[in-house]
């Protein structure tokens, strides 16, 4: 697939086409070098893609040929393989794609924290991988595969003891959740029957083809849910992206939620005095208002569910999260979990016994308006333009660069995998956001 010396790894996990750049002799290389650099056993599990079993079989054979025993726990959610590492202190690794579309397949790493694996680590793989640096076990120390089915329940008792599920079967909500034909099919759904819910689902037969809707959980690709959930007979509306690691909401009115107001619900009813909040330079102010009001702090860092994890674990952090419905809760674990927002959300919801249009009216209102361009030479020829049109604003290059006046703000930063640049301006009304998103947008062509 690569040539020597190149990443394998990027931003999450390697992703790619089956048979063209993941070929089964490509994943059982990268099963020898993984099974190389953990030297102990590894739990294995996946989404629902169709390319799936030829490469999951690929990698197990290359962990087994090195000697390291194989947990194989299925299809499951993201999030599930992750808590399933943590609490068994095992790494792991997970065949997924996330929100990509469906011809796409990937293979990620997790250590065994339940985190995603640190670049320095992955590193050390694709080093053995270049240079072919595999260990070899004899016959008779060769890996054994084990199924283990105790992954989904171990996931969803963890869930529950997180929030108040008393309360929440108090409330019997009735709930359309949308699984998007993803890997939440089964635990989601499963959740939600254990804290009493009344529900409803859309799309929750596991198809690798995602026949019903795109995977990305956006106001687009969730119409029917939308207009489910604002029929009046539903408190709340669910979607989950094909790997369930983030999770969206549609109110009982059935308007979309925006992923950074639910990220915001989170921090101001979780947040406690003295405590830290982790985000990327890509959400709102909504945070630093709300961390201001509840004396806690807020520390931003490049964008990337990864970066905010390990942020978290590093600075002590219990909370952190991304605008696109990623929220990361420390007490359960440090990565990004679809299925925790959701008894997240009923458990505010539950507490408050209010609606959920209600309760948002607490969160300060801010617009971000988020477009991609495509990108064609130097992205820092886009910087000088950029500090040139808008010389006395604040600079930021944590992250691509973000120029602010107040609570204005442009954000503007080369995607790492595709040639396009994502543009990013945040406002407190939605007109001034989208105009300065065009005239970004104008600059940048
Ligand atoms: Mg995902």
């Amino acid at each position: 697939m690569s040539k020597k010396g190149e990443r394998l790894f990027g931003t999450n996990g390697i992703r790619g086409i089956p048979n063209e750049d993941l070929t089964p002799e490509f994943c059982m290389k990268i099963g020898k070098a993984v099974g190389t650099f953990f030297a102990k056993t590894i739990a294995i599990g996946s989404d629902n893609r169709l390319s799936n079993s030829m490469i999951m079989d690929s990698v197990i054979a290359g962990i087994l040929s090195t000697g390291v025993d194989v947990k194989n726990i299925s299809i499951l959610p993201t999030p599930a393989v992750q808590y399933y590492c943590k609490k068994n202190v095992m790494p792991g690794v997970i065949i997924t794609a996330s929100h990509n579309p469906p011809r796409f397949n990937g293979i990620k790493c997790i250590d065994e924290d339940g985190t995603e694996l640190e670049r320095s680590r992955e590193e050390k793989i694709e080093e053995i991988y270049y240079d072919e640096n595999f260990h070899v076990a004899t016959w008779e120390h060769i890996g054994r595969e084990v199924e283990d089915n105790s992954a989904a329940d171990l996931y969803i008792s963890g869930i529950l003891e997180k929030i108040d599920a008393k309360a929440i079967r108090g409330m019997k909500f009735r709930v359309v959740f949308d699984a998007g034909n993803g890997a939440s099919y089964r635990t989601t759904p499963e959740l939600l029957s254990r804290l009493g819910v009344s529900l409803v689902t859309l799309n929750a037969n596991p198809d690798g083809l995602f026949t019903s809707r795109e995977s990305e959980p956006k106001p687009a690709n969730l119409r029917y849910l939308m207009e489910l959930a604002g029929s009046g007979e539903f408190a709340v509306g669910i979607a989950h992206d094909g790997d369930a690691d983030r999770a969206v909401f549609v109110d009982e009115r059935g308007n979309f939620i925006d992923g950074d107001a639910t990220l915001s619900l989170f921090v101001r009813n979780y947040i406690r005095e003295g405590e830290k909040v982790v985000t990327p330079v890509s959400s709102s102010d909504a945070i630093d208002d709300i961390c201001r009001e509840k004396g806690a702090e807020v520390i931003r860092t490049r964008v990337g569910a990864p970066v905010v994890s390990r942020t978290m674990i590093d600075r002590k952090a219990r909370l952190g999260g991304e605008e696109n419905g990623g929220i990361i809760y420390g007490d359960h674990q440090y990565c990004r979990d679809g299925a925790m927002t959701v008894g997240i959300i009923l458990d505010i919801m539950a507490r408050k016994r209010k609606k959920l249009s209600e309760i948002l009216m607490e969160v300060p209102e801010y617009h971000i308006t988020r477009k991609t361009f495509p990108r064609s030479g130097d992205f820092n020829q886009v910087r000088e333009k950029l500090l040139k049109v808008f010389p006395d604003w604040e600079r930021d290059d944590t992250d691509g660069i973000k120029l602010r006046k107040d609570h204005d703000w442009i954000l503007v930063r080369p995607s790492g995998t595709e040639p396009i640049i994502r543009v990013f301006t945040h406002s407190r009304s939605l007109d001034s956001s989208r105009q300065m998103c065009e005239d970004v947008g104008k600059i940048i062509s």
